[in-house]
């Protein structure tokens, strides 16, 4: 016997698997987590959950229900994945096939790439402008026979921008129809600029379009693993086909829909990040120092000393995220921000 264990496909030699954030040794504003935790509504709903034995409700029907209303669209528009992560893997695989290509901004967010690499297609990274925008014209040309989807993170992570409804207009009327272009609006609940699209507007123009959203972040609801993706019926009955049959939890659907009631902690948790965010802006302001602007709940800035700075604040007792050509922080609590300020003054000099 001389047969070999089976391998993977030949382009997960080019990857490998996902490597959290240090989550020990410091206040972890690392993950765009929410500071202020959770609406007290699901401390309730914990409380009170008992049908440990039971499969869920496959297709998330109340929750559905909620969101559908919250949101102004069909329960055929919807569809729930175990975080947003999962949604973006099931468009993924029901859309890419070998030879296709992705089109999107680089720096973005890690996981259109990683998907589309284990679905055998290639990935067309166009570079954000020099303040962290995404360049909506580079990516319209970068478009070819074979682009299935075109990925358009807003607000961007890691970088914070955002684009206006105009500027995404602009780019969806041009875009040929058989491409889907998805938003991802993870960070939309704390965008705070007058002109920042609504999406749920956008769907009815362009069938073309998908949004995607979470509970990870602004409901901070991160570990019970909540997201969705909005879109047409037709393109949402295509993935539930992909779809694992019991992927969101029964608790999971329960906290996301008690969570989806308590507008108040939303506006409250955007109210404290949008100052959070001054905070940190006046400091930069005062300093000459550059960020890129943001409409999401951390803030980027460019350095080449990205390492040494993340290094240094940990130290201090913070970890944020580094990346090769910046970092990148959570907003925390005040007194939080206010400390790390405080450090970065010491950096900066
Ligand atoms: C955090 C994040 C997600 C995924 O969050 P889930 O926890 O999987 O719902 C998706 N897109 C972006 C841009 C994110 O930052």
């Amino acid at each position: 016997m001389n047969e070999k264990l089976p391998i993977a496909k030949p382009q997960f030699g080019q990857l490998h698997a996902y490597v959290p954030g240090k989550t020990k040794g410091g206040v972890k504003l690392s993950a765009n987590e929410n500071p202020f935790g959770h609406s007290p509504q699901v401390t309730e709903v914990l409380a009170n959950f008992q049908a440990f034995s039971k499969y869920p409700d496959g297709s998330a029907s109340l929750l559905k229900e909620k969101v559908s209303q919250f949101l102004g669209v069909e329960a055929g528009q919807l569809i729930f994945g175990a975080g947003a992560d999962e949604v973006i893997q099931m468009i993924s695989r029901t859309l890419l096939m070998p030879g296709d290509n992705i089109i999107q901004a680089n720096p973005t967010f890690s996981q259109y790439e990683h998907h589309a690499i284990i679905e055998g297609a290639q990935v067309r990274n166009v570079p954000v402008t020099s303040d962290g925008f995404h360049d909506l014209g580079a990516m319209y040309h970068a478009i070819d026979e074979k682009t299935k989807i075109i990925w358009v993170c807003n607000p961007n992570n890691p970088t914070g921008t955002y684009l206006s409804d105009v500027a995404l207009n602009a780019f969806l009327k041009q875009v040929p129809s058989r491409i889907l272009v998805v938003l991802d609006e993870a960070y939309a609940e704390y965008a705070t600029a007058k002109d920042f699209p609504n999406s749920m507007e956008l769907l009815k123009t362009y069938p073309n379009v998908m949004v995607l959203r979470t509970f990870s972040k602004i409901f901070g609801l991160a570990s019970f693993r909540v997201g969705y993706g909005v879109g047409n019926p037709e393109l949402i009955s295509s993935l539930d086909v992909g779809r694992l049959p019991f992927n969101v939890s029964t608790i999971g659907q329960l906290v996301a829909a008690a969570a989806i009631d308590d507008t108040d902690f939303v506006k409250e948790c955007a109210v404290k990040n949008a100052e959070g965010l001054k905070q940190y802006e006046d400091f930069f302001n005062s300093k000459g120092i550059s960020y890129n602007p943001s409409q999401a709940n951390f803030i980027f800035i460019p350095t080449g000393q990205a390492k040494e700075i993340g290094q240094k604040l940990e130290t201090g007792g913070y970890i944020i995220r580094v990346f090769k050509d910046g970092i990148r922080i959570t907003i925390g609590k005040p007194e939080d921000n206010q400390a790390i300020i405080e450090l970065l003054e010491t950096i900066f000099g």
